[in-house]
């Protein structure tokens, strides 16, 4: 990975251990880059800011994200470039203890061992938005309007496809067997 790609994606690197009681600020950057390295081939583009707001106690850490910003997707119904609002919150709770037992109460409460100085907030964040994609994603879904060039155009591949099948049944047809 190149040296302004791993200056990047330190910035997930939270280290909880160092910090005061209290609360603490973190902005995040999220682009392409950060799915592109998740291989995430679904999502063209990114520009997501988040804001952590982290309050650290005695022996848990609580992490509140603000999410907002956008994603380029591709539109369902005209294959177009799709600008995807995003805007969602979430918390998760760290807590410290001597044994981590990997038994969790709670999908948003997370063990960490008090030997732990640093948790990395990446694989979270990408849950957290890629959970924010609907199974179907269209410019109507968002009130926007379709590429209607686009629409023109795949109908014409498509009336061109179903010709190309029906000249073959002719074809069959006409073989005397
Ligand atoms: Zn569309």
């Amino acid at each position: 990975m190149a040296v302004e790609d791993l200056k990047y994606f330190k910035q997930f690197d939270i280290k909880f251990s160092t910090l005061a009681i209290g609360i603490h600020e973190f902005h995040l950057d999220i682009k392409k880059k950060f799915f592109a390295k998740h291989k995430n081939e679904e999502i063209i583009d990114a520009n997501i800011q988040v804001l952590l707001e982290l309050n650290k106690k005695e022996n848990l850490c609580i992490f509140n994200f603000t999410i907002d910003g956008q994603l380029t997707l591709q539109c369902d119904i005209c294959l177009d470039d799709l600008a995807y609002p995003i805007h969602t919150e979430e918390t998760l709770i760290l807590k410290l203890s001597e044994e981590t037992t990997g038994e969790y109460e709670d999908e948003n409460i997370l063990f960490v061992n008090t030997n732990e100085h640093i948790y990395n907030i990446e694989q979270v964040l990408y849950e957290i938005i890629y959970a924010q994609i609907p199974m179907r994603k269209s410019h109507e879904d968002v009130e926007q309007e379709c590429n209607k060039n686009m629409i023109k155009q795949l109908e014409l591949y498509t009336s061109k496809q179903t010709q190309a099948i029906d000249d073959r049944w002719e074809v069959l047809k006409n073989l005397k067997i």
